[in-house]
């Protein structure tokens, strides 16, 4: 049997702890529950897969038979056991497949056009000095609201050694990339060796300064951030890791652990969260969700208006929505806790942050202060 990484352990002892629990729902020790592999080999990919513990909505049930066309559905053990038994819980919103998917009228397969802005299969190049290398496919959650949903032709394409190759080699010929994000997908999904020869290859390309990942699996999959792939990264310092918790349900104890992981190497770690109806539209949820991210120091980095990606119409909301929000979050939490509030296009990223600037009168420069009242700054304006 693999045995559990050390820093999850605690969890399969702690009898009310969601892993100890959850593993008696799938019927095995928790530390084969807290194993990463085990959970992806057991990924929830029908209804019949999740134990009576787990209720599923006739909406859902529906949901995994007809929704495989557009896009696969499937749940790590560890995250269905995070769902609440009600329609309106987060997790199930943003996890379980619905026929409402099927009822969106200007959603697109590829939002950011990320195909036209490959020089090579896999490297978005859209900014000058870094790059988006997409190099694995799986997830251990395939999220409803994934921007990525097209998958390319998926079979085969997970850590693929021609396509990274090829991408490496773009990657050493232009100079001008200093920053490269590693990205899918979820790159966590794979071996601590595989990640590694990556990491390896990039650390010999001099114009490379910085590494960054995008992962999810602090949050979805958190058994899968070790300790000893935590140290692992950081022998390749300056490693950077954004993550993607949308609510305070996700922050579980052994998704902090995860995070500590990270940090405790030296990783600093940052969040992109996406603004999903239902999940987290309201500034009181942003509200305690950015609070909790920064007391586990994670750093909240973008909020994303949501992506314009088939099959979510029922999860998108407006930018007066967005805006209304930002707004609360100012003067209300410590600038640390208060991300960009960012809408993607395939033309770059556009921050649409709250406008303070009222106008000028002469040279003054008329602002709108955190209460609501007119500041003239003299002078400022120019
Ligand atoms: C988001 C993104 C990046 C990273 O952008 P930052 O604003 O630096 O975080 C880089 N390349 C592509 C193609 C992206 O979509
Ligand atoms: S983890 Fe990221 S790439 Fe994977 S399905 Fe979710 S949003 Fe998409």
């Amino acid at each position: 049997m693999e045995l559990a990484p050390d820093e999850f352990f605690r969890f399969c002892q702690e009898k009310d702890s969601l892993t100890h629990r959850a593993a008696g729902y799938f019927k095995v020790a928790p530390e084969q529950f807290a194993n990463w592999r085990w959970q992806m080999r057991h990924q929830l990919q029908s209804p019949e897969e999740f134990p009576p513990e787990i209720a599923l909505l006739a909406e859902e049930t529906a949901g995994f038979s007809k929704l495989d066309s557009l896009f696969r559905a499937g749940l790590t053990p560890y995250y269905a056991a995070l769902m609440q038994n009600q329609a309106s819980c987060p997790i199930r919103l943003q996890a379980m497949p619905r026929m409402e998917e099927f009822s969106d009228a200007l959603g697109q397969a590829d939002p950011l056009a990320e195909r036209l802005h490959s020089p090579v299969k896999e490297v978005v190049h859209l900014y000058p000095d870094r790059v988006a290398f997409c190099v694995a496919m799986l997830c251990p959650v395939y999220c409803r609201y994934c921007y990525r949903k097209r998958r390319d032709e998926e079979s085969g394409l997970h850590f693929n050694r021609v396509i990274i190759n090829k991408g490496l080699q773009y990657i050493a010929s232009n100079s001008a990339i200093r920053d490269v994000l590693i990205t899918g997908g979820d790159p966590f999904i794979s071996s601590d060796e595989s990640l590694e020869h990556l990491v390896q290859s990039l650390r010999k390309i001099p114009h490379v300064e910085i590494i960054r990942f995008g992962t999810r699996t602090p949050v979805t999959l958190p058994y899968r951030v070790t300790h000893t792939l935590s140290k692992m990264l950081a022998k390749y310092h300056p490693i950077w890791v954004n993550t993607h918790f949308n609510c305070v349900e996700e922050l579980s104890p052994e998704a902090v652990q995860a995070v500590t992981n990270l940090v405790n190497a030296g990783i600093p770690v940052g969040n992109q969260a996406v603004l999903l109806r239902g999940v987290n539209d309201s500034a009181e949820k942003i509200m305690t969700l950015c609070r909790t991210l920064v007391r586990h120091r994670v750093r909240p980095y973008y909020l994303f208006h949501p992506h314009l990606v088939e099959g979510t119409a029922h999860l998108r909301t407006s930018v007066k929505t967005g805006l209304a929000i930002m707004k609360e979050l100012r003067g209300k939490l410590s600038g640390y806790a208060i991300p960009t509030y960012i809408v993607d296009t395939p033309e770059g990223k556009i921050p649409v942050n709250y406008n303070y600037i009222l106008g000028n009168d002469g040279s003054d420069l008329l602002l709108e202060t955190p209460r609501g009242e007119i500041w003239r700054e003299k002078g400022a304006w120019e």
